[in-house]
């Protein structure tokens, strides 16, 4: 909080159900990616990669792994650590499949986590619009479409003289479920239709942007697992996240420390010989 990547949500939540009386609720003002790039900037030095998909891995005789990307960046590794939702796990090649088809138990216990699935539009206004919306975010509750709304430059204390109120809309999960095959573009007349319905008389935006989450929140988490799982223990493969715990920041958190906290025990073992 002291470097401002994380600050109290401004303003009103309406209609949020809290199971935790004790909930506080923290927004990114630079967005959620700022947050990972905290964390790595304090494990420098790291030579980190971004935007690169990762399509196979091959265990090497060396005892390393090497890691492919779909950009053509190929590299080696003492240790891998995959944090994909789940199912974008049996999308990777090469020594991943071979280890999760000698061992269906596991693969059936990945096969069974699933996830919601979830529309989003980004709206943009120009500087000096007022939307004259009486609180930070809704949540709706039997709307046939939308389940949130948020103004997102509030929620994030973003300074009204330097940029334009935005908004957030989030699909609800049964409507997400029936259209997941639809395309993020086509849904951005339709969903834009629903909100005008739910907030008449907003203004003209500037930018409307579309997002489609096909893995969201997780719906049902990895049996048994408080953190992250070993896939391969020689040489290292673990794959963590938020399947591994729940989909919330502190399930993140949770996940990490299990994951580093694997990593140093089976460093330790290997330096001290056991
Ligand atoms: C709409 C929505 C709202 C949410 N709201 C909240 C909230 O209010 N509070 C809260 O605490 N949590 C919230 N969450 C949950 C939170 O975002 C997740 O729990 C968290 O992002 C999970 O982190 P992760 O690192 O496990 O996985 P992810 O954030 O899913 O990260 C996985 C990453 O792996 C990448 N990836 C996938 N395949 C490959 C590949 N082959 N190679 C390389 N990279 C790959 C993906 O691009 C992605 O960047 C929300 C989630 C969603 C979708």
């Amino acid at each position: 909080m002291s470097s401002g990547i994380l600050q109290p949500v401004q303003g009103f939540i309406e209609g949020e159900r809290r199971s935790d009386p004790g909930t506080k609720n923290f927004a990114c003002p630079k967005g959620f990616s700022a947050l990972v790039k905290y964390f790595l900037a304090q494990a420098e030095p790291v030579e980190t990669r971004y935007g690169a998909r990762v399509i196979n891995i091959k265990n090497e005789a060396t005892n390393k792994l090497q890691v492919f990307t779909d950009s053509g960046h190929t590299d080696v590794f003492d240790t891998v650590i995959l944090t994909m939702p789940v199912p974008q796990l049996f999308l990777i090649d090469g020594c991943i499949q071979d280890i999760l088809e000698s061992k269906p138990d596991l693969k059936k216990k990945l096969q069974a986590v699933t996830y919601s699935s979830r529309f989003c539009l980004g709206i943009y206004y120009p500087r000096g619009t007022h939307l004259n919306i009486p609180w930070t975010a809704k949540y709706i509750d039997g709307h046939p479409c939308i389940r949130y709304v948020c103004v997102d430059s509030c929620k994030r204390g973003a300074d009204e003289d330097l940029v334009g109120p935005s908004l957030l809309v989030h699909t609800s999960v049964p409507y997400s479920i029936q259209h997941v095959e639809a395309d993020k573009e086509a849904m951005k007349p339709i969903l834009m239709e629903f909100l005008n319905d739910l907030l008449p008389n907003l203004p003209q935006p500037d930018f409307i942007k579309s997002h489609k989450w096909r893995y969201s929140q997780v719906s049902k988490t990895f049996e048994g697992s408080s953190g992250c799982i070993s896939l391969l223990d020689e040489p290292p493969i673990l794959i963590g996240g938020d399947a591994f715990t729940r989909s919330k920041f502190d399930g993140c958190i949770q996940s990490a420390e299990t994951l580093v906290s694997f990593i140093l025990k089976g460093n330790l073992l290997k330096a001290t010989g056991s």
